[in-house]
């Protein structure tokens, strides 16, 4: 039998992919995949019509959210896998988070106006059409209204971390968001470290409760790779990894580039099964 894949880390136009959750799963299932996690940025909204789309295709759907926080000046992503999505608590806390991501277009949008660069709110939330509103959506604004010539040029001149235009997310710590995964049932797990660029803050969140880590992540070279496998095997972290596809929002397709063997699928089910169990004795 031909071994069995899982791509662990998928955004819907929930968040900022191009795609909706039937366009996912078609593709996911073209690229030969036998599982996929959807991990939209603060947000659970794709999850349930990912599921329904599965359905036709023969194709696991793990339920999965990237949770956006803060530290230092320092953007640091978190996924949670096997999370009890459809807890109130849960999805209410998101929301929260979903309306001051609306309320941060309007605070990047004030900033764009000083910089010249005039696009309209409206149009940001319109293109972002449900969910969670972030970056992305602001610089397909710029792109549309001719603003820049491609959107990585409004990262690298505005929105980008530490660049004129960036607004920070709501207020939630590395701890918050790690306690909010375990407290759902799930597994948390750091999201592209190399992205983050702060290794020194690992063993903190291993003593708040981290669980796993992203060692495979497209934006990661080989060196990245074996350095994160290293950390993981140290400290006993459930390695994942995926492609962060975003339908055709950064440029290509990247649904199955990066993927894992279905064990790691196994792992992350065994260890939400232990975190579920802990939490009812
Ligand atoms: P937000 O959640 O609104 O902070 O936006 C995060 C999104 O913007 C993610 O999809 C990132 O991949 C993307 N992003 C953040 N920084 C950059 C950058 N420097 N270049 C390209 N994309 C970026
Ligand atoms: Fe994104
Ligand atoms: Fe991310
Ligand atoms: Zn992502």
């Amino acid at each position: 039998m031909s071994e069995k894949y899982a791509d662990l880390h998928v955004h819907t136009y929930y968040s900022d992919s191009t795609f909706s959750p039937e366009e996912v799963v078609k593709t996911a299932k073209e690229a030969g995949l036998k599982a996929i996690a959807i991990c939209d940025h603060d947000c659970v909204d794709g999850i349930a019509p990912s599921i329904e789309s599965s359905k036709s295709y023969d194709l696991e759907i793990i339920p999965g959210v990237e949770l956006t926080v803060e530290k230092e000046n320092n953007e640091i992503h978190l996924l949670g896998y096997f999370i009890d999505w459809q807890a109130g608590w849960f999805r209410k806390r998101l929301k929260v988070i979903q309306k001051d991501r609306q309320e941060r277009v309007y605070k990047m949008v004030e900033l764009l106006k000083t910089k010249g660069i005039e696009i309209e709110p409206e149009e940001v939330l319109r293109i972002s059409g449900r969910g969670s509103v972030g970056r992305l959506h602001v610089a397909m604004a710029m792109l549309k209204a001719k603003e820049i010539r491609n959107l990585q040029e409004a990262f690298d001149k505005y929105i980008g971390l530490q660049k004129p235009c960036y607004v920070t997310h709501i207020k939630f710590s590395p701890k918050e968001a790690i306690e909010m995964v375990l407290e759902a049932g799930g597994i948390p797990a750091l999201a592209h470290p190399k992205v983050m660029g702060k290794d020194e803050f690992i063993p903190q969140y291993i003593k708040y409760g981290l669980k796993g880590i992203e060692v495979y992540h497209t934006d990661h070279t080989l060196s990245d790779e074996n350095r994160y496998l290293k950390i993981a095997k140290e400290n006993n972290l459930i390695v994942v990894g995926g492609s962060d596809c975003h339908g055709l929002g950064k440029g290509r397709v990247l649904i199955g580039k990066v993927k894992m063997p279905y064990s790691a699928v196994e792992n992350l089910r065994k260890e939400s099964i232990k975190i579920k169990n802990a939490k009812i004795s």
